[in-house]
């Protein structure tokens, strides 16, 4: 068990600027209208660092910076930027455990997640654009004798990139690293819940890009988000946030006639089959860590297991093993290694999940589990935690069909396959769901016909960088993460040469 100390307390790996600018051009920029924001410590309540309000007139700087850098770093070569890249990856290994306490204090996550998760997978990142760009290969046909069409991926240019306060390095990271191998200069508007943490890897990363390259303004969403990804400047706007929010960028993005990728809500389901409680086995134990997960990230993940459906022979037996499982996962202080369940991330986030667990018990779900809010007592007194809480139900109530985006879960049983499926895909989203079954048959089928774009078999909650990740149907459009990612950032110029 390891203890991070606190912040700008003695022992410290970081102390906060008591206030961060804007990134522009290789600089920190005040805001044009000489106004911050509080960034407020999830883990004890109270503000620990003032924060750039941008406005329209600080996204039009940033946008003139990124406009002077696009060209020269557009005919960069995928060597030149792929050894960027790699610096960049270097870097955050390097400062992992710095960039993991400013990420655990700004966004209330249990440090182990930054740790031994979140970070690793962030310059894993950076490692894996460096390859694919590299790799990337252009195309030729002969048409006839006379006539060559060659084909090459060419930068957009200026790309805008909205993220949002669940993971916020990890979030900017998998828009940074397709985007920047990609040859584009980018424009990055962070959560106005979690700005600090960026910074704080600006801090480290920012000289190794040229000026101009990467710039981030802060604020809120009307303020700074809106003229951003309305902007005629950009050439792309991809963002992460709420389905409600990605309705407006897409279209934000018609207006300007800009490609969108939107990434968005989830409500993934969790299915585990009879056939998983055959031998108390260590498949069984994988499958009841992997219920339990729900909880952890304090629920605040897109793909969060936040649906269990149970068949019904086992649905009493596992489902009391995984609630006293869950009894026993340790909530406390985030910055302890032993942590599992920190807090949310915001005051507004906490009252969002208990006015839902309000909603269950009002529709008749049964609680079986927590329900709560949580005091630490002492310096975390103030923070924002929540028992992890699960009911039982059906999943037409409002606690199965809507993101609660909190440690809640909701179970419910099914009968045989037909029955399971047509759970699952009951639900507005499709961003993510688990399938556990020792009949590889059975788990593979579940996994094509459930209306998800990443489904889990047997394990839950990985994203190695290779693997596409994206929603269907409310969840999105566009994918992030494997090679798929790097033509959101390219477009395609055909040359047809007549010899
Ligand atoms: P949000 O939509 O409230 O905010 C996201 C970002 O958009 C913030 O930076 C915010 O300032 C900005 N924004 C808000 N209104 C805007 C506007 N009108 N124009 C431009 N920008 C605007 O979302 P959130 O609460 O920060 O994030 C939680 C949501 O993100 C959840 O729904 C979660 O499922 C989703 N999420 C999805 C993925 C994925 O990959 N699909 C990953 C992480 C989180």
């Amino acid at each position: 068990m390891t203890v991070y100390s606190k912040p700008g307390t003695p022992g410290s790996l970081v102390t906060f600027k008591p206030r961060y600018e804007n990134w522009i051009n290789g600089g920190w920029v005040k805001p044009v209208k000489g106004q911050y924001f509080e960034d407020i410590s999830p883990v004890d309540g109270k503000p620990f660092a003032e924060v750039a309000r941008g406005t329209a007139e600080d996204i039009e700087l940033a946008l003139d910076a990124a406009h002077r850098a696009a060209p020269a770093w557009g005919k960069t070569t995928a060597t030149e930027r792929a050894a960027v890249l790699n610096k960049i990856a270097d870097v955050i290994d390097a400062n992992l455990e710095l960039l993991a306490v400013a990420e655990t204090w700004d966004n209330g996550k249990p440090i182990r997640e930054p740790l031994n998760a979140d970070l690793p997978l962030a310059s894993d990142h950076f490692r894996y654009f460096a390859a694919a760009i590299r790799s990337q290969d252009g195309d030729h046909a002969e048409l006839d004798n006379d006539t060559v069409s060659y084909q090459f991926h060419e930068p957009l240019g200026v790309v805008g990139q909205i993220i949002p306060w669940n993971f916020p390095i990890l979030m900017a990271v998998w828009k940074l690293a397709p985007a920047l191998a990609g040859g584009n200069a980018i424009v990055m508007k962070p959560a106005e819940q979690t700005p600090v943490s960026i910074m704080v890897l600006i801090e480290l990363i920012g000289d190794i890009l040229p000026p101009g390259v990467l710039n981030i303004v802060n604020g809120f969403g009307l303020e700074a988000g809106k003229p951003l990804a309305s902007s005629p400047r950009i050439r792309k706007i991809a963002f992460t946030g709420e389905t409600t929010t990605g309705r407006l960028i897409l279209q934000y993005a018609s207006a300007n006639i800009i490609p969108a990728t939107v990434e968005l809500g989830g409500k993934s389901a969790n299915i585990f089959f009879s056939d998983v409680a055959q031998e108390q086995d260590s498949f069984y134990e994988k499958a009841q860590e992997g219920f339990v997960l729900f909880a952890f990230n304090q629920g605040e993940v897109c793909t969060a297991p936040s649906r269990a459906l149970l068949q019904k022979p086992i649905y009493e037996s596992f489902l009391s093993t995984a609630v006293e499982r869950t009894r026993k996962a340790i909530q406390g202080n985030p910055l302890d290694t032993d942590t599992q369940v920190g807090a949310q991330a915001s005051n507004d986030q906490l009252e969002k999940i208990l006015s839902y667990i309000d909603i269950g018990k009002q529709e008749g779900a049964r609680l079986a589990l927590g329900g709560e809010r949580v005091d630490l007592g002492g310096d975390l007194s103030g923070g924002f935690y929540v028992e992890p809480t699960i009911f039982e139900g059906n999943n037409k109530m409002r606690i199965f069909q809507e993101e609660i985006f909190g440690p809640v879960l909701a179970v419910t049983s099914f009968t045989d396959y037909d029955d399971a499926i047509s759970i699952a895909n009951d639900n507005l989203y499709g961003l993510g769901a688990g399938v556990w079954s020792r009949d590889g048959n059975v788990a593979y089928r579940a996994g094509r016909d459930i209306h998800a774009g990443r489904v889990w078999i047997n394990n839950y909650h990985h994203y190695p960088a290779g693997a596409a990740f994206g929603g269907y149907k409310s969840s999105g459009i566009g994918r992030e993460n494997n090679k798929l990612a790097l033509g959101h950032y390219q477009q395609t110029k055909n040359l047809l040469v007549s010899y």
